[in-house]
């Protein structure tokens, strides 16, 4: 978990701009502390002292693109952007197929592994520039200021300049987060796919498919491609996945995870949208801080949780006592009166869940949180009647809380905090476009 520190260096650097050395760190898009966001860092080569607005320009675009399609879309809310700029000596980058070299400060290079379009840089230098001047950087995209196209995934994913890149940061960000596969078939001589990806399976068979909520009961499976209606429906299982034409199968015809200009497929949207909840838990905070409180006939305490909230807020909260479902309140505050409850403590909780359709299954329970306070009443006065959120307790109501005649929310038993995961990039190799 990383400290108050960075939080703290965040603050202080909020619309501010640093310059260290030729490396200048602005702040783009600031939507909370880095210990609760997804931290994106920009960065770019080939740019000259002179091409430093077009980095600018060209990260504003990767930004708006990156920004503009679902999942993150809806998600944007989690992520904080910053960007690093970087003075190269020289513009572009190398095309060593046709001995054109430029001296570039993060080296990138064109025609990497014989490949024309893959294009790899000098990814310690990348990495340590991004960890001296923003050490709470969680991704890194490179842009490469080249118009031809080209990119890679890895430890950091990189997008040339050119227009048909845009979509190379998406595709990228597809395996970094969520780990996703290719789901292309066209061969990588030499590399064996294994049974890690949740977007490729091994069969066609409805029992085993990852992803057979997502498929409905009349799609035949396997799915001939001619069952296809468009580019991402049905759901299916379409054979041709991770470099083999045969015996892996994909989830839909065409995903982004399969070529450029397409959307993330439902599985991989569910798949993206839990990564972030890897990064980021529902709740940001909750007031009071403390979570043991005592009071009497006549006192009552706010209770607020500060929610992540997505672009259409899909959050729902609910509130319970000892167990029973309140209905004093469905969103992110409750005033609670203590002559609700009778003498001795209680147990408050409010249970935040994100419930998108774009996530039919969250199997770590990462996208609820709940956080409780545990309220203890003094006094042996009456217990008076408390289900009207809008009416003092004391006006009366039509049902005792402790009657117990709320009707107790399904579900409601399985609570915890999410896990965190970490993020694969480290872990995968680079992948070919
Ligand atoms: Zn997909």
């Amino acid at each position: 978990m990383r400290g108050l520190t960075i939080a703290a260096f965040l603050c202080a650097s909020l619309f501010a701009v640093t310059v260290l050395g030729q490396h200048t760190l602005d702040i783009v898009e600031n939507n909370g502390l880095s210990e609760n966001r997804i931290d994106l860092v920009i960065m770019g080569d080939g740019y000259t002292s002179g091409e430093q607005q077009d980095f600018a320009s060209d990260a504003q675009n990767a930004v708006d693109h990156l920004f503009g399609k679902r999942p993150s879309k809806q998600y944007r809310e989690f992520f904080n952007i910053v960007t690093i700029s970087t003075v190269s000596n020289e513009s572009g980058a190398d095309h060593p197929a046709t001995s054109e070299y430029v001296d570039t400060f993060y080296d990138c290079a064109y025609d990497c592994a014989g490949l024309g379009h893959l294009i790899c840089c000098d990814y310690s230098t990348i990495l340590s520039v991004a960890g001296a001047q923003y050490p709470a950087h969680d991704v890194v995209l490179l842009l490469v200021n080249d118009q031809q196209y080209g990119g890679s995934g890895g430890p950091v994913a990189i997008a040339s300049t050119s227009p048909v890149s845009n979509d190379i940061p998406f595709h990228e960000f597809g395996h970094t987060f969520a780990g996703l596969g290719d789901e292309y078939d066209s061969p990588y001589p030499g590399y064996v796919c294994e049974d890690i990806f949740p977007n490729i399976s091994f069969t066609a068979d409805r029992d085993d498919l990852k992803w057979n909520h997502w498929v409905n009961e009349d799609t035949p499976l396997p799915t001939p491609e001619s069952t296809a209606v468009n580019n991402q429906e049905p759901v299916g299982a379409y054979e041709g996945a991770c470099y083999e034409t045969v015996g892996l199968f994909r989830p839909v015809y065409e995903c982004v995870m399969r070529s450029l200009n397409n959307d993330f497929c439902a599985v991989c949207t569910e798949q993206m949208v839990l990564s972030y909840y890897g990064f980021v838990e529902p709740v940001d905070a909750y007031s009071p801080a403390q979570n043991s409180h005592e009071g009497a006939h006549g006192d009552s305490i706010e209770l607020v949780v500060e929610a992540v909230e997505p672009d259409p807020n899909t959050l729902a909260y609910t509130w319970d006592l000892d167990g029973e479902l309140l209905s004093w309140s469905d969103s992110a505050d409750l005033e609670f009166f203590f002559e609700c409850v009778d003498q001795g403590e209680h147990q408050l909780t409010v249970t935040v869940s994100d419930l998108t359709n774009l996530v039919m299954v969250d199997p770590e329970n990462l996208m609820t949180m709940s956080v409780s306070w545990t309220v203890t009443r003094t006094d042996d006065g009456p217990v008076e009647n408390c289900d009207d959120p809008d009416t003092d307790p004391d006006a009366g109501g039509d049902a005792c809380l402790d009657g117990g005649d709320n009707p107790k929310k399904s579900g409601c038993g399985c609570r915890g905090i999410p896990a965190r995961r970490t993020l694969l990039s480290s872990l995968l190799p680079i992948l070919l476009l």
